[in-house]
């Protein structure tokens, strides 16, 4: 029996990044300032480095990241934020937790990143209604690819809509020859483990060039604490970033780069290899992705069903991202307008996601299209 091809290998990672980590570690188990240490603003600098932003601010996870810029525009009650709805619930649910109501907005159907007619339409949709005021977008770069982020910009501009990136998945993408990080007023990072920046647990970050919002950011973080300890200046949260995760994920900074190449590689390696039958993800165009997920598209619900069922027969991993648009999710059902949205809706029956990670071999990238490819031979055969 061939060995098993996981969707994600972080013990082989671990191992490759060696006693590197480990050292990272130990210091801080030495100094045991376990909360905000000082790799907590080594990692900072280095992420405000990378992603071309004047700010970093550590964050508990990509889902406070996002809840405290909500919070820094003062999102509230009786707003509207629109979103794509082929997304993760993260993305919507902070913007319900604050009161306010999120609107979903339909994707493109070649690279399923937010459509900016259906953007349009909703906006007119709410409009009409007269209900709610329109106040944010939050660009989601779905996959690891980036969102259209300069038509959104303008979108923004010229409605008065306050853009916000959720770049969960895609820290490390391009758009336009330069790094994601600083396509919006804020964007939010997710170190979830299975992120292309992942780390051992929870953790997120914010980066912004705003000096004023970047203090906000970390005072939010914090309890809303003032410039002294135990001064209360706003309600806040405890969304902090532990020194432990912080040194976990400065030692995968040190990798980062060859990682999202070998991620390149095999993005290519499948783009070339798999029958015509399955669909490779379209790439945006002047772009890089990162690679979080190497999304195919099926002709039909059959044909993906029995594709993920021969994967899996031959211990070959996959996943769907994500079988249900959140419009039609059972905690945003009371939210929605009941507008049709009909690529979200019809991609949750088309979609499967291949093994794509830094670790995965060539033998196993080779293994994944062999076994594609005789399930396409036996589709063909009447
Ligand atoms: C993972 C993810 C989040 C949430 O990040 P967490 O760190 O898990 O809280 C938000 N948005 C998107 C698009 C994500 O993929």
């Amino acid at each position: 029996m061939p060995e098993p091809v996981p969707f994600l290998d972080l013990a082989a990672q671990q191992k490759r990044l060696g006693p590197a980590l480990r050292e990272r570690l130990d210091r801080v188990l030495a100094h045991c300032r376990f909360v905000m240490g000082p790799e907590v603003t080594e990692l900072e600098d280095r992420l405000a480095r990378y992603g071309g932003a004047r700010h970093a601010v550590g964050v508990s996870s990509g889902t406070d990241a996002l809840l405290a810029v909500l919070m820094g525009e003062e999102i509230g009650p009786g707003m509207a934020v629109f979103l794509p709805a082929f997304t993760y619930t993260a993305t919507a649910e902070v913007v319900l937790l604050l009161g306010a109501v999120p609107v979903f907005v339909d994707v493109d159907p070649q690279t399923f990143q937010i459509s900016l007619s259906s953007l349009a339409q909703r906006l007119a949709d709410v409009r009409q209604v007269g209900q709610l005021i329109p106040k944010a977008i939050i660009g989601v770069d779905l996959f690891g690819q980036p969102a259209p982020w300069d038509e959104l910009n303008d979108f923004a501009l010229n409605e008065g809509l306050t853009l916000i990136a959720d770049c969960a998945q895609s820290f490390g993408a391009s758009y336009k020859g330069r790094k994601l990080g600083h396509e919006a007023k804020a964007t939010t990072l997710s170190f979830f483990p299975s992120k292309p920046l992942g780390g051992y647990g929870d953790g997120g970050a914010i980066l912004t060039d705003d000096d004023e919002k970047a203090a906000l950011y970390r005072s939010l973080r914090s309890h809303g604490e003032g410039r002294q300890r135990y001064e209360v200046q706003r309600i806040g949260l405890n969304a902090r970033l532990d020194s432990l995760q912080a040194a976990v994920l400065l030692s995968k900074m040190d990798v980062f780069e060859e990682e999202l190449k070998r991620r390149e590689a095999v993005a290519c390696a499948y783009d070339a290899g798999l029958p015509s039958l399955i669909r490779p993800p379209v790439r945006v165009l002047d772009s890089q992705s990162a690679w979080a997920v190497y999304c195919v598209t099926l002709p039909s619900r059959t044909l993906r069903d029995s594709l993920r069922d021969c994967l899996s027969e031959a211990d070959i991993a996959t996943a769907i991202y994500y079988p249900k648009p959140l419009h039609h999710q059972p905690a945003y059902q009371a939210q929605h307008d009941g507008v049709a949205l009909p690529v979200a809706e019809a991609l949750g029956e088309q979609v499967l996601a291949l093994p794509i990670h830094p670790d995965l071999s060539d033998e196993a990238v080779g293994r994944v299209l062999a076994v594609t490819g005789q399930w396409a031979e036996r589709q063909d055969e009447p």
